[in-house]
């Protein structure tokens, strides 16, 4: 059996109908004997809109790939967005920095002398022990693991 989406010419009704096969459905079109269950219209084609695929399909992750808003309504999320995602924020990751000045140990009285206002506004990146990202994370400062790691400039020497 195939379900096709059909359309009346007369109204544009949409509805479904089963058919045999393709060629069962083509058939019965040819010779008038599919009606439009809204108007009786007996012209009907078959409506234009994305293909089916069959019961238990992954058509949700294939959505997912293409529009991750709607994967994170959907509840699915595809290694192929996970990938994505995690190169953008690699992406970004590069792009920043350069900018950013290292700070080393010092990173959570330095994120917090800034949020503080006791001192610039700066891009900094450093090291934190859990306790102080989770104390950060506390009084509200904005700081986010490296999802990338880094070797500290001072280890390098
Ligand atoms: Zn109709």
């Amino acid at each position: 059996m195939i379900v096709f989406d059909l359309c009346c010419a007369a109204g544009d009704h949409r509805f479904e109908a089963w058919f045999a096969s393709s060629d069962a459905f083509a058939d019965q079109q040819a010779r008038g004997l599919i009606g439009c269950p809204v108007c009786g219209d007996s012209d009907v084609k078959k409506a234009v809109m994305a293909p089916r695929v069959g019961a238990k399909s992954n058509q949700l992750t294939v959505k997912a790939s293409t529009s991750p808003n709607n994967a994170a309504t959907a509840g699915e999320i595809s290694p192929e967005l996970v990938r994505k995602v995690i190169a953008e924020i690699a992406a970004k990751q590069a792009e920043m920095l350069p900018r950013s000045r290292w700070v080393g140990r010092d990173f959570a009285n330095a994120a917090r002398a800034m949020h503080e206002g006791r001192t610039a506004e700066d891009l900094i990146h450093g090291q934190a022990s859990p306790q102080e990202a989770q104390a950060l994370r506390d009084d509200g400062i904005p700081a986010m693991p490296l999802l990338v790691p880094i070797v500290p400039p001072d280890a390098v020497n």
